[in-house]
């Protein structure tokens, strides 16, 4: 029997990116994307990277990114050190029994050890989940500049460049009646050669609601993601049912309980599956087979992680047979400075899937230093330390 690969060192870094522009959503604009990444260290000296990200500090949800550094820092990295390096699931089980919420710190530790696994095995994390299905994936780019004629200008440059033809708007922090009057404009310019999509991130009434999706349907908008709280399953519910367009449960869905809860009770027409939300890409694959099961539609989902939390999710959705709404998978091209030495490919529409070991990703050292946060300070959690 070969020696036992060891866990023996995680260590966890804070990284400030400034993004292209404002990206204005109804809770917060964000005009910088912190993202907390994490590397393992196995005793066979191989290493694994990870990344645990959110949107907006506190505004979007419970974990803030100083939150998810100091979650693994103090309570899931000391009792990971020392443990066999390949058995993730046992990994994952004892920090389930051991930290309950954090699902984004539990992912970015998640993500470290299956590109650790992936690398000493020399496949992609996409072989660990039985075989990527897909080499590439439609991608869509969310229009959020807060301004319709910026907007419009946005989505004409990237149909004439090939790079997105679906479109989400983040909408919800002006009235319901101007709201719908920005995405009727931006309909009525892109026309027949793309899609129009909503993101209201829980800012509507039911109230609200309802006028909006009267509204949007009428001006040809597809889908509408979560437009009311996420606790609010009737409301979701009577919308899913009393309109033809489609509603997508997104800040509801928090792992496969909540995924089981929305389906059972048709809160939602489509799921948008998200790694950080789900808490890592084993619950995310729960989340998919949930929705599969149910007969919903399904969306890759992002927290605008950088290219090497894009990477992993990419390793995932590459093995999900049908995603009948495509993916949002754009995070890297939101941020001013690529982190990867191999950034993510986008073209024809479609975002391709990262070859090579792990989760097919390597960091720019130079980048990395630039926007460590503390002055290029790390926390290391070492064994036997
Ligand atoms: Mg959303």
């Amino acid at each position: 029997m070969s020696p036992v690969t060891k866990i023996d060192q995680i260590e966890t870094m804070i990284l400030d990116i400034p993004t292209i522009r404002g990206h204005v959503l109804s809770m917060a604009t964000m005009r910088v994307q912190t993202a907390v990444l994490v590397r393992v260290t196995f005793s066979d000296g191989s290493e694994g990277i990870g990344e645990g990200t959110t949107i907006g500090g506190l505004s979007y949800g419970a974990e803030s990114p100083e939150s998810i550094r100091s979650a693994i820092d103090t309570y899931i990295a000391p009792v990971l050190l020392g443990r066999d390096g390949d058995d993730v699931n046992g990994a994952l089980q004892l920090v389930d029994r051991l930290v309950k919420g954090n699902r984004i710190a539990r992912t970015a530790v998640e993500i470290a050890l299956w590109d650790g696994l992936g690398k000493r095995l020399g496949v992609p994390v996409a072989q660990l989940f039985g075989g990527a299905v897909h080499d590439r994936l439609p991608v869509a780019w969310t229009l959020a500049s807060g301004n319709s004629e910026t907007d419009i200008a946005e989505a004409r440059e990237m149909i004439e460049t090939r790079r997105h033809n679906v479109f989400k708007l983040k909408i919800g922090k002006r009235t319901v009646r101007e709201d719908v009057a920005h995405v009727a404009r931006i309909k009525q310019a892109v026309g027949d050669t793309a899609s129009v999509r909503v993101d209201i991130n829980t800012a509507w009434s039911l109230q609200e609601a309802r006028w909006g999706l009267k509204g949007l349907q009428e001006v040809g908008c597809e889908l509408v993601e979560q437009p009311v709280p996420a606790r609010s399953r009737r409301a979701m519910a009577e919308l899913a049912q009393g309109y033809e367009i489609a509603v997508m449960a997104d800040e509801a869905l928090n792992g496969p309980e909540d995924a089981l809860e929305v389906a059972n009770a048709r809160a939602a027409d489509v799921f948008a599956v998200k790694v950080a939300q789900s808490g890592g890409l084993k619950r995310a694959a729960e989340v998919v087979a949930i929705g599969q099961a149910a007969g919903l539609g399904l969306y890759g989902g992002t927290m605008l992680e950088t290219g090497l939390g894009t990477a992993a999710a990419l390793q995932l959705f590459a093995t999900v047979e049908t995603l009948h709404w495509g993916t949002e998978f754009f995070g890297p091209l939101l941020l001013t400075e690529d982190i990867l030495a191999n950034p993510i490919v986008y073209r024809d529409f479609c975002v391709e899937i990262p070859t090579g070991p792990g989760i097919g990703a390597t960091l720019d050292p130079d980048k990395i230093d630039f926007f460590r946060r503390d002055g290029g300070r790390t926390r290391k959690t070492v064994a036997g330390a």
